[in-house]
């Protein structure tokens, strides 16, 4: 397994990177080490100014940035564009509130017996952090920003086929000011990420992926007996009840499932549209997307990217065939394709039967499985027929009805008339099979971080 940048575009090998030693691995964790030993100590004004640089100098430099993503994993450069400047909120956020997401708390006990009790939260050490290639900046920001806010260091093991974009967060820390070894990207083994999670100096693991590496991960950490975020798949469900406005819901519709060339883990990956609405729905939605246009992602033009690889549209293209052998009915829309690179035409599965596999799979690309329910109820037990808990949408102009839907719903977020979102300043995580834990905000900065209690009791105080 090597690190390399393959343009999916043009299908170019642009640049491979050897895997790390063992020597160097080991080098790396010791950098990391002594730089926490300082980092912990570090006030949070100070850690703050390091931030705020990495957001300013992420938005100086938005272009050359955005290019590298779009480079190395074929997004809309409007789309890179856009993950810069939400990487950038992301690092900014946490150079504004980290301090106060972080004060100790007083405790209320019940009696003055039990002295007077609070509880501090400090930086466990370091922590390794592996993730996915869909948003290579923002998935890295997600972490960093708020565990270097808190006092760890971090060492990074990206996704292989980004490896130019984990270069280039590594290069960002360090122009921002971050004492050398509190950030480092490693290209290291799968074996070798077993060897980073072993090391006694590695306090916690932090994955986002599939969740086949989730669970192999977790094991591991589990193994060595260290606390773990696990950031999975999803097959967010994309309810249209029957009072939605149905012309946005359907636009909304086209984009939750198309943007980021459908490789986001809360894409609307399943349309659940209620009887009434139905027919509607889904001729307005075969237009919408019949106008999507494929090609050049630098080209402003262009609004469906290619997948990320080639080895990605072989593996979607499987994958729908089995839905079908398995009883789907499958109708592609026929968009015009460029010759090379590697796209995807856009797909529309229904008769999704119970026993369809495909019923309980993820599709990370344009393919859109599409339900009819009779009614509300149904559409909520058609959304909760799903290993998977990440996001999710309801679509009513009735806001009051969307909230009561919502907490029907077993997944981690819901919005009400709106595909999932991803924002600097909201929290971000699922359940189930989607994983455990969650990043943004206060809930994600104390995921690692050692909540201890100190208590201070009058020596005559009865036990
Ligand atoms: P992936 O194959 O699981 O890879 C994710 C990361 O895990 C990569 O860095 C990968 O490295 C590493 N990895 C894979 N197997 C490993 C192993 N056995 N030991 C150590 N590391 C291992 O996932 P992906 O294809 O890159 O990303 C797509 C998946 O991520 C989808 O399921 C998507 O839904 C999910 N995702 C979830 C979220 C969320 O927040 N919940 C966000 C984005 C994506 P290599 O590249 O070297 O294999």
């Amino acid at each position: 397994m090597a690190y390399a940048t393959t343009n999916p575009f043009t299908a170019e090998q642009v640049k491979v990177y050897p895997n790390a030693t063992d020597a160097e691995i080991d080098a790396a964790l010791d950098k990391a080490q002594a730089a926490y030993l300082s980092w912990r100590q570090t006030s949070f004004a100070e850690r703050a100014k390091i931030l705020q640089k990495a957001a300013d100098i992420l938005r100086r430099d938005s272009d050359s940035y955005s290019k590298l993503l779009t480079l190395e994993m074929g997004k809309l450069f409007s789309e890179a564009k856009a993950e810069t400047e939400l990487s950038a909120a992301i690092f900014e956020y946490y150079a504004k509130n980290a301090e106060a997401l972080l004060v100790p708390e007083d405790l209320p006990v019940a009696s003055k017996d039990e002295g007077r009790a609070k509880v501090i939260h400090q930086p466990l050490g370091i922590l390794l952090a592996v993730e996915p290639w869909n948003f290579p900046f923002y998935q890295v920001a997600r972490i960093i920003a708020p565990q270097l806010s808190a006092g760890n260091t971090i060492v990074l093991k990206h996704a292989s086929n980004v490896p130019q974009s984990a270069e280039a967060m590594d290069r960002l820390m360090i122009e921002a000011g971050l004492p050398a070894g509190a950030f480092q990207n490693l290209f290291p083994t799968h074996a070798q990420v077993s060897r980073i999670i072993a090391d006694h100096r590695v306090r916690g693991v932090a994955l986002t992926g599939s969740e086949g590496a989730g669970a192999k991960v977790a094991a591991e950490a589990g193994t060595a007996l260290k606390k773990c975020t696990m950031e999975l798949g999803g097959a967010d469900s994309f309810i249209v009840l029957e009072d939605a406005d149905l012309e946005k819901a359907i636009k909304w519709a086209v984009f939750g499932r198309h943007w980021n060339a459908g490789q986001v883990c809360v894409s609307a990956k399943r349309m659940i549209v209620v009887d009434a609405v139905y027919d509607r729905f889904l001729k307005g939605y075969r237009e919408g997307v019949s106008k999507l246009k494929m090609g050049d992602p630098m080209d402003p033009s262009t609004t469906l990217a290619p997948l990320s690889s080639q080895g990605a549209v072989d593996s979607l293209k499987q994958q729908v065939q089995g839905a079908v052998a398995a009883g789907a009915k499958m109708e592609e829309i026929p968009l015009e394709m460029p010759n090379a690179g590697s796209f995807f035409r856009p797909v529309i599965l229904t008769d999704v039967g119970k026993d369809n596999p495909a019923r309980r799979e993820e599709f990370f690309g344009p393919v859109t499985l599409l339900f009819r329910a009779k009614d509300e109820a149904d559409a909520i037990a058609i959304a909760n027929d799903s290993p998977y808990g990440l996001g999710g949408s309801v679509f009513t102009k009735d806001e009051a009805r969307g909230v009561r839907v919502a907490e029907q719903i077993e997944t981690g977020m819901v919005y009400i008339n709106h595909p999932t979102m991803v924002k600097a300043d909201l929290p971000f995580g699922g359940v189930l099979r989607s994983g455990f834990g969650r990043e943004l905000i206060g809930l994600g900065i104390k995921e690692f971080v050692n909540h201890k209690l100190i208590d201070v009791v009058d020596i005559d105080a009865p036990f």
